[in-house]
């Protein structure tokens, strides 16, 4: 099978498996941009990728018009004005109020609205980034998305511990919905807060059996990385 063929064949079959309404993220951090022409050739338009570095040379490349780009990696804050030139669709990656305050700066001071998700953390690791649900349910309680004069706030991404424990990654797939279940709930005024970003490659069924709205899917398209 040529390299063209592998990979048409994975996103279909990845595209096949997702229910109508479940956006798919082709994550394509460390692969060529190669790879990416090909998955665009077989029709995918939506990429995710998890260091500014790497986003700058691929859209240098493959630019904002034809390919879309979603930043899904810690972001430091002297990063921000860079990722931000890029103009990503989405930043699904705000761990932080001091990240979300520097990207309201920023894309003010650029003259863009930013759309972002909030990043959750309810996986075991200790490593992973992202607020936890009661900080974040605290966060919208207080209203802090009326403050942000560039930034819409458009759901949250989370993923689930890296485990072969199904009845653990499910629980944390639960969790994740239920913190986006019970801030709308809260905040019924919210706008555009629509996207609930979990599951890749290992897990990706069982998000979307969880209410995922969003997969962000690398290896079952591209095959392994390279780092
Ligand atoms: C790398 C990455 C993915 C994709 O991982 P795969 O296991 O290759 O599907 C999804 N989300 C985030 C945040 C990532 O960093």
């Amino acid at each position: 099978m040529s390299p063209l063929t592998s990979i048409q064949s994975r996103l279909d079959s990845v595209r096949q498996s997702l229910p109508g309404g479940v956006g798919l993220v082709a994550v394509s951090k460390f692969h060529p941009v190669d790879a990416l022409r090909q998955a665009r050739a077989a029709g995918q338009r939506l990429f995710g990728e998890s260091r500014v570095q790497e986003l700058a040379a691929k859209v240098a490349e493959l630019g904002t018009d034809d390919y879309c780009w979603h930043f899904i990696g810690h972001l430091q804050t002297n990063k921000v004005r860079q990722l931000l030139r890029l103009r990503p669709a989405l930043i699904e990656s705000v761990d932080s109020v001091r990240l979300l305050e520097e990207i309201d700066r920023e894309a003010a001071r650029q003259g863009i609205v930013q759309n972002v998700l909030m990043q959750l953390h309810v996986a075991r690791e200790e490593t992973k980034f992202g607020f936890s649900p009661d900080e974040l349910l605290d966060w919208f309680a207080r209203r802090g998305f009326e403050n942000l004069q560039a930034v819409h706030v458009c759901g949250v991404m989370g993923m689930a511990s890296n485990t072969d424990d199904q009845a653990r990654v499910e629980a944390d797939f639960r969790a994740i919905r239920a913190a986006y279940d019970e801030i709308l709930a809260m905040c019924p005024d919210l706008r555009g807060f629509s996207t609930v970003s979990m599951g890749m490659s290992d897990d990706y069924p069982l998000a979307v059996s969880c209410g995922s709205t969003l997969v962000r899917v690398g290896s079952a398209i591209f095959g392994p990385r390279e780092y």
